[in-house]
């Protein structure tokens, strides 16, 4: 029998595919050249920098003018978060790198205000309605929840913010790159994305500002970036990136089908295993594809993710930044999900190099694991 090992942990980072790998090795090696340097050794690496950010934005819908490199999600989020003014209204589902530079920002005195998602896993424009002070300046809601993958409906959210007279902030960590996300037609004016998401390197992301509007620098020094976000250009990282991002926008609409129909399968044969499973955020038919939230009641996620790793299969406990705490979700305790629930509730999040016999294999360990013989 084939000795299989199933990667099923998308959300937490994806392989990096053939493309980036190809598009980043010469910069690894032979072009190594700085891109801010006089001599001609920069030439290659400046122009491989300009393109990489023109096949972004085009990916987007964004300017390359627009698109400024990062280290990552987090370095995005922060700068999104700490280098914008007035108070700020933020979703109590988002990642850490939300949540925590908005609580250390409210501890030097910047108004904070949370809006929560409704049980289906989504912030409605009546909750933000709802929360809504005047002085907010900025509003962050997250266009895909990485613990259960509801997406947002960007567009209302983005013109009510508007409306009020804030801009809009999106976390697209999870989103980029698996499902159509235009900035001009989504009206968004600052996006968080990162690269190792997407099937690109660890490490390099980028923040899309819309033009005409600025954030005060997290990093300053020399003038790359155009002097809003200092430090040598990681070129390979950033070739890997934008050849990824192609890459999955060329694949997207077949991922979407074939990985709908994986997740979809796995979730028929758990309930018909035991019909007292549940899937968080169920009742939410917008998802990220080959994403699934699953309790199994009996079943505590931890023991349950370890003995799945005993069979060679990768998934994981809520996020996967938390999964070294034991402490309930903060996403999952934010759709009221019951304690008991939660505890036993695993994420299965697919990615494109997944196949039909994984499925079934995922389905059959599943069931030796719960249904021991
Ligand atoms: N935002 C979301 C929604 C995420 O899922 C993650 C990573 O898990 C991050 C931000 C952080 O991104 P990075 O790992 O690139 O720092």
């Amino acid at each position: 029998m084939r000795n299989f090992r199933v990667y099923a942990d998308h959300a937490a980072t994806t392989p990096l595919c053939d493309d980036a790998w190809h598009a980043m090795l010469p910069f690894l090696r032979e072009d190594f050249g700085n891109p801010s340097s006089l001599h001609s050794w920069a030439r290659k690496p400046r122009e491989a920098i300009a393109a990489a950010r023109q096949t972004i934005a085009e990916c987007i819908g964004a300017e390359s003018r627009e698109i400024f490199f990062t280290s990552g999600g987090t370095e995005s989020d922060n700068w999104a978060i700490k280098g914008s003014s007035g108070g700020l209204m933020v979703s109590s589902y988002e990642h850490h790198a939300i949540l925590n530079p908005s609580a250390s920002e409210a501890k030097r005195g910047r108004d904070v205000v949370y809006v929560n998602p409704d049980r289906n896993g989504a912030i409605t424009p009546e909750e933000i309605e709802k929360k809504w002070k005047n002085g907010i300046g900025l509003a962050s809601v997250m266009a895909a929840n990485n613990e259960i993958g509801v997406l947002n409906d960007l567009p209302s959210i983005a013109k009510l913010i508007h409306a009020k007279g804030a801009l809009f902030h999106t976390d697209a960590v999870q989103a980029i790159g698996h499902v159509p996300i235009n900035v001009k037609q989504d009206r968004i004016d600052f996006l968080s994305a990162s690269a190792h998401k997407f099937n690109g390197p660890k490490g390099v992301g980028f923040l899309y500002i819309r033009k005409g509007l600025s954030l005060k620098t997290l990093l300053s020094g020399g003038q790359q970036e155009s002097g809003a976000r200092s430090g040598t250009e990681n070129v390979a990282a950033i070739m890997g990136m934008a050849a990824a991002l192609r890459f999955n926008f060329e694949h997207m609409a077949e991922n979407t089908q074939r990985l709908n129909g994986y997740s979809a399968k796995i979730a028929t044969a758990l309930t018909e295993m035991l019909p007292s499973v549940r899937f968080p955020g169920e009742l939410s038919t917008v998802k990220l594809p080959g994403f699934l939230s699953v309790s199994i009641p009996g079943h505590p996620a931890e023991g349950l993710m370890h003995l799945l790793d005993l069979k060679g299969i990768a998934v994981s406990t809520g996020a996967a930044c938390d999964s070294k705490s034991t402490r309930i979700s903060h996403v999952l305790q934010a759709i009221r999900i019951p304690r008991a629930q939660a505890k036993c509730t695993i994420r299965i999040s697919l990615g494109g190099e997944n196949t039909v016999e994984d499925i079934d294999y995922i389905i059959n360990a599943i069931a030796s694991v719960i249904k021991p013989r």
